[in-house]
């Protein structure tokens, strides 16, 4: 039997939808989840419960696979290094995921290739911060921690020097970034294999709702040729140049004089991809498997002129289920995905899609379906 094994470190819906994308190919699939609650340990049957923090834990997790890849950028990057060292294949290897892992190193390495970026810097202190901003036109500024922030947890706004110091007391470095005036966020999606080969799905639009992805909108309404074609290009430069292997996402800034600019990088599926697994005739999961194992890579195109994918976050209900019969009999095209996650107030526990000619029509369903299952909306 020469059908590969698997194994993705994390156990949260990604690596759930990762699975789910190779059944129909007869792949196996492994994990290593925090807990057996994790949305896919619920679902995969060979789950290993450990903490990918600890290097004789990811050992003993690889031995048993062909590849190794992940839903998060939280592994170490020593440790990713020590298993190559092992000979165990890690895609994306350690050198492409620090800069998904680091923003700092992120920074540095976009520059020198000449990615637009906002102006930025590493800071030390507030008075370093006020130096930046005074560089940049002065205050409002960003500041991030370099590591470990996800859904605008470890970002701030800075206001004044005063205002700059709560991101310091985490003992982990810092990035000032200019406040860039951007209109909207947009996502450019692209797959790259280890032989090289690359494919871009459409551009999207992210909206974020209080730092949290609400919607995405495949393709990006009204955005020019010309800037959808310079994101697809950028993506593929950075996947080229980084050296990365499966899905990478970068996150961009639509500015209002008309720029793009890169927020951040992602190697790994990616909220702002979830349209495709019904909207393109490929999703990124099944594309990141087959780039992961250097399989030939799917058509990434789109299957409608418009998919919405909307976020179903936790409400006041802790059993989503009743909720289905409204929602499926008032939209027989609704696409549900949830994942299998205790509803908690304001936590993704799953996504709805829908796609057709209409946008202002795909829009309404895709929001209703989400507001009614959260139960902000009852009708
Ligand atoms: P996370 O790792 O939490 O996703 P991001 O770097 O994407 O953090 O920042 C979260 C949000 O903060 C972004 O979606 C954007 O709305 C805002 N933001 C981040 N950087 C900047 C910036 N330089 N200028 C303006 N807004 C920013």
């Amino acid at each position: 039997m020469t059908f590969p094994v698997v194994g993705m470190v994390g156990g949260g819906q990604l690596a759930r939808m990762t699975h789910e994308a190779g059944i129909p190919l007869g792949i196996r699939f492994k994990i290593l989840s925090d807990t057996p609650q994790d949305s896919a340990a619920r679902v995969v049957p060979d789950v290993t419960v450990g903490d990918y923090r600890d290097l004789e834990t990811l050992r003993a997790f690889a031995a048993g696979c062909d590849v190794i890849t992940f839903d998060h950028e939280h592994v170490p990057t020593e440790h990713l290094r020590a298993l190559e060292a092992d000979g165990i294949v890690v895609r994306p290897g350690p050198d492409a995921l620090v800069h998904a892992q680091d923003k700092g190193v992120m920074r540095e390495r976009l520059a020198r290739i000449g990615a637009p970026c906002p102006r930025n810097r590493i800071v030390a202190s507030p008075a370093d911060v006020a130096a930046f901003a005074a560089e940049v036109g002065g205050f409002p500024v960003v500041l991030k921690t370099v590591r470990g922030g996800y859904d605008g947890k470890g970002v701030w706004i800075a206001r004044s020097a005063e205002d700059a110091e709560e991101p310091f007391r985490a003992g982990v470095p810092v990035l000032a970034e200019e406040k860039v005036a951007f209109v909207r966020e947009l996502a450019a999606n692209v797959v790259r294999s280890p032989h090289g080969q690359a494919v871009a799905y459409p551009v999207v639009e992210s909206v974020q709702v209080n730092g949290v992805c609400d919607t995405v909108i495949a393709p990006a309404p009204d955005l020019s040729d010309e800037l959808s074609g310079q994101a697809q290009a950028l993506a593929l430069t950075i996947a080229r140049e980084l050296g990365v292997v499966g899905h990478l996402a970068v996150e961009l800034f639509e500015t209002t004089d008309g720029r793009i600019l890169v927020n951040e990088l992602a190697m790994r599926p990616h909220n702002s991809g979830h349209w495709t697994m019904d909207g393109a005739v490929t999703s990124q999961f099944a594309n990141h498997l087959r780039a992961v194992l250097d399989l030939p890579l799917g058509d990434p195109r789109p299957r409608a002129r418009w998919t919405v994918m909307a976020n179903v976050l936790g409400g006041d209900y802790p059993d989503m289920y009743p909720a289905y019969l409204h929602c499926m009999a008032r939209d027989p095209g609704l696409k549900i995905h949830m994942y299998g996650k205790d509803v908690k107030p304001g936590r993704k526990v799953g996504h709805v899609n829908t796609f057709g000619d209409d946008l202002a029509d795909v829009r309404e369903r895709a929001h209703h379906a989400a507001g009614y299952l959260r139960g902000t909306i009852d009708e």
